[in-house]
């Protein structure tokens, strides 16, 4: 027998059709309303209709033919249920019809209420009610919500429902509209209608069924309103799923003061505290507190008082809701005369500090399991843990929108030199440093910046990973901002922002906001400690941090870093008069004279590299050689050049044509990486020595080491055989001397399309492989890291691209290649040691992805580490099988 398609569930009187499973047909409070009813809470009966149907319909423009029938029948069944008839003028049935997808999508979409109301009905209304005021209010609600809606004047600029009321109020002097007698309601009625009549051409419809229907059509076409299409493509929800329609007999809170309706949550969404807490409205039906035209009061009010009945039974159905769904849940609720209604029931969003609570309090509460508890936090929340954020309840001007680089809020003066940040911020200024990108040049300013901003460059430009190693504020390629350094100014949106002014970067959503905005700070609890120690407990992938000097390695520790997976020895370099010493290496115009500024730059690395080591007791710190596209070091303007030529007592014009000759068209693919140590030796030499010095220093003083040294950049094994045979040499001596020597590995970087390629052949040289995403990402998209800010976000907003590449790998691509390097690589050298260390290694779905190809570990910077530990943790449960009841919740 073929399978006839359902499209209408009935819920109601202890029974429902459907279930909280069925979201994807019955939507979020489809399949709220539907499970409320099967647990026999007070569910007002409806009927709803599938969310399949919602993109025939915009599609077809039509419904099918055998929905009418389904309709009718449900209708004529709630009538049964109810006692009521749809259009009796005596005892009407009155519905609310609203939208309701799969995915929340709060006040995107349309609801109307009071439907089934006309000059007839709103008698029976008296009649039941006796109250003609209430009646007539509501009657006047359905007649605007429905001209809005249905006839699309809700999108006038100036809304003549709106204007009507005004001068209805200002002629009785009336606060609000509830003060407003029943003559007054009964008018604005005839009003409104006629205001629908001139400004459409069409008369109101009087006639129920056909309100019913055209309600449908304009909830289905809601679906498709600019709003909801923009909120869907910043929340990646897929425009496929559409949206069901609730059919819902009316219960009022709107009918006396022993009337009312709210919102509350089972559990305190900012805290996490086991409290339940809410907004409450008396006399008032749901658009009111989500109009945010009266203000509510927290429901702990009814806790005494007339009220405080409804309170009890409200405690006791949010708890059965609670142990239920096994989450904290966020209700919608209304009682008429002291009869409680549960509207809606969903998943509750909270902050990151409270999901960790919650779910550790929950498996002490018995109610999940430890391995549940570790799935059900997305990992991303941890980053609100440990940074101060725009409270969520703040309202804001935002100027712009960048790529959130380093979570994390931050408010101060604006600033756009690297010197007055740092000249500011000794006289206890807070300052935003904002640039049209960064340099090493700038980066005293980004230290001494509470924040950094800029208008071009990706997730991997300079500024974004400097600033997130620091774990400090960051936005980057905020491209609507003008930043123009020398007028002291930046340009938003018509707007100019001087020099001194105040503004907010927001580096979790990425948001600039105008004015020093509220910032709340998260207090870590013993909660999180626990939480981990059942994330690691279940992860098999290995953490390490990217930490470039010792403080950042001791910080590492601090966050749970196994171990470091890159030392960028190029940043070691940024601080002070160091970059001074790189900058006289790098123009030195022979060998003599690279010498004499390595041997400058030697006992620093040295010094710096044990402390690293020391920092880490032993862990494996895995040191890359020198890889820095020159141009980040060259001095570029005049004032730059005049005192390094000082220093290195040579002309100023003789250094500018020294710089000019360095300059590369394509510095990312230029004179970097191990190419700069197989052209100019001497560097990997004075690294090496650094290196083994420094370790063999520290075992000398009684500590362990595990050094791992790196070779960056490596296209083609020959590059790396020259390397390596360096490296070894330069150990052998170095022990020699020393009296002592320190086990070791040699390895490379895998971040060429080739060296992907060729794995097999490198990994006979390389004892490890640590996967540059950064880089392998650039070259296999053949996309520049640093101007991939201007069109990027442009590709993901229009689904060109999914993701930005340089955030989550892009798996079908880039990490193809990373896949076949892993089986390559083990072709040859069976336990090869195999990590990442770009900027992927903190992400979720990058961990899972490295979890899965079988990877040893994640390198992401200290900050990130919680992320790294939490995801991995749950890419082994995901691989075990464990399944994630959270996901079937509503
Ligand atoms: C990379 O390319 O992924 C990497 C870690 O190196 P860098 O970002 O320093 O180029
Ligand atoms: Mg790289």
């Amino acid at each position: 027998m073929p399978s006839v398609e359902r499209y209408v569930y009935f819920f109601g009187n202890g029974r429902a059709d459907g279930s909280a499973a069925m979201r994807d047909i019955l939507g979020g409070k489809g399949a709220g309303l539907a499970e409320m009813a099967n647990l026999g809470l007070p569910v007002p009966p409806g009927f709803t209709i599938s969310a399949k149907l919602c993109i025939t319909y915009l599609e077809e423009g039509t419904f099918p033919a055998a929905l009418r029938a389904e309709v009718d029948r449900h209708l004529k069944h709630l009538e049964r249920v109810t006692k009521k008839g749809f259009g009796d003028a005596r005892n009407p049935l009155l519905v609310s019809v609203r939208s309701g997808a799969a995915v929340s999508m709060p006040g995107m979409m349309e609801t109307i209420l009071n439907l089934g109301l006309n000059d007839q009905t709103v008698e029976g209304l008296i009649a039941g009610s006796k109250n003609p005021r209430f009646a007539y209010d509501s009657y006047r609600r359905f007649v605007q919500m429905y001209g809005d809606v249905v006839f699309d004047l809700g999108k006038l600029k100036e809304n003549p429902f709106e204007e009507a009321l005004a001068r209805a109020k200002a002629r009785r002097k009336a606060k609000r509209d509830i003060d407003l007698p029943t003559d007054d309601l009964k008018a604005l009625v005839q009003e409104f209608k006629t205001i629908v009549l001139t400004e459409t051409g069409r008369t109101f419809p009087d006639d129920p069924h056909q309100q019913l229907w055209d309600a449908i059509e304009a909830v289905f076409k809601s679906w498709n309103t600019r709003r909801a299409k923009d909120y869907r493509a910043l929340h990646n929800i897929p425009d496929s799923l559409g949206t069901a329609v609730n059919i819902v007999t009316m219960v009022y809170g709107n009918m006396g003061d022993d009337c009312g309706t709210g919102v509350a949550f089972t559990r305190d969404c900012s805290t996490g505290e086991r409290v339940l807490n809410g907004d409450l409205l008396t006399n008032a039906q749901g658009e009111d507190v989500v109009s945010g035209a009266r203000t509510p009061e927290p429901i702990a009010k009814m806790k005494r008082g007339k009220l405080a009945k409804i309170y009890r039974e409200l405690e006791r159905l949010a708890t059965k809701l609670e142990k239920h769904f096994k989450d904290v849940q966020d209700v919608e609720f209304t009682f008429e005369h002291g009869q409680l209604y549960m509207l809606q029931t969903r998943r509750a969003q909270r902050a990151g500090l409270a999901a960790v609570r919650i779910a550790v309090e929950m498996v002490q509460e018995g109610l999940i399991t430890e391995d549940e508890a570790v799935q059900r936090i997305p990992p991303q929340d941890l980053d609100q843990l440990f940074h101060p954020m725009v409270d969520p309840r703040a309202s804001v001007t935002v100027l712009a929108k960048g790529l959130p680089a380093s979570p994390g809020a931050a408010t101060g003066e604006v600033v756009f030199d690297a010197d007055e940040a740092e000249a500011l911020k000794k006289r206890g200024h807070d300052v935003i440093l904002v640039r049209p990108e960064t340099s090493p040049e700038d980066f005293h300013g980004i230290v001494a910046a509470r924040a950094v901003l800029t208008a071009r460059g990706g997730m991997t430009s300079h500024a974004a990973v400097v600033a997130r190693g620091m774990g400090k504020t960051c936005v980057v390629g905020a491209k609507d901002i003008d930043v123009d350094p020398s007028a002291g100014r930046f340009r938003v949106n018509g707007r100019a922002i001087k020099r001194g002014q105040v503004i907010t970067v927001d580096g979790t959503t990425g948001r600039v906001i105008l004015g020093a905005a509220k910032l709340v700070s998260p207090k870590v609890g013993k909660e999180y400690g626990r939480l981990m120690e059942w994330a690691d407990a279940r992860r098999r992938l290995r953490v390490r941090a990217n930490a470039d000097i010792p403080a950042d390695a001791r910080r590492a520790r601090e966050f749970g870093a196994e171990g470091i997976g890159l030392c960028r020895t190029e940043h070691m370099f940024f601080e002070g008069d160091r970059i001074t010493l790189m900058r006289e290496m790098i123009v030195a115009s022979d060998e003599a004279g690279r010498r004499r500024a390595l041997a400058k730059l030697l006992p620093i690395q040295r010094h710096d590299f044990e402390g690293i080591f020391e920092a880490m007791g032993g862990l494996p710190v895995t040191i890359r050689l020198l890889d820095p596209p020159l141009h980040e070091f060259l001095p570029h303007t005049r004032e730059e050049i005049a005192p390094l030529a000082k220093r290195l007592k040579v002309p100023a014009a003789q250094l500018e044509r020294i710089v000019h000759s360095l300059v590369e068209a394509n510095p990312m693919l230029g004179h970097r990486g191990c190419r700069l140590g197989i052209t100019y030796p001497e560097i990997t030499e004075m690294q090496a020595q650094a290196i083994f010095e420094a370790a063999c220093h520290v075992v000398g003083r009684g500590s362990k080491v595990a050094v791992e040294i790196m070779v960056p950049l490596v296209a083609d094994v020959r590059e790396l055989v020259n390397q390596t045979a360096i490296i070894r040499r330069v150990a052998q001596e170095v022990f020699h001397r020393e009296g002592r020597a320190v086990p070791y590995l040699v390895g490379t970087m895998i971040e060429l399309p080739r060296a992907a390629l060729t794995a097999d052949e490198i990994a006979k040289e390389a004892e490890f492989f640590s996967f540059g995403t950064n880089d392998l990402t650039q070259t296999t998209f053949g996309l520049s890291r640093d101007d991939a800010g201007r069109f990027l976000p442009f590709y993901v907003e229009h689904g060109l691209l999914s993701e930005d590449p340089f955030q989550c790998i892009d798996q079908a691509g880039v990490g193809k290649l990373i896949e076949m390097a892993v089986k390559l690589g083990r072709s040859t050298r069976r336990d090869l040691k195999v990590g990442i260390c770009g900027e992927h290694g903190g992400e979720p779905s990058s961990v899972k992805f490295c979890h899965r190809t079988g990877m040893n570990y994640v390198s992401c910077s200290p900050f990130r580490l919680p992320i790294a530990r939490l995801a991995a943790a749950q890419a082994a449960l995901e691989e075990a099988g464990v399944v994630n009841r959270t996901r079937a919740t509503v």
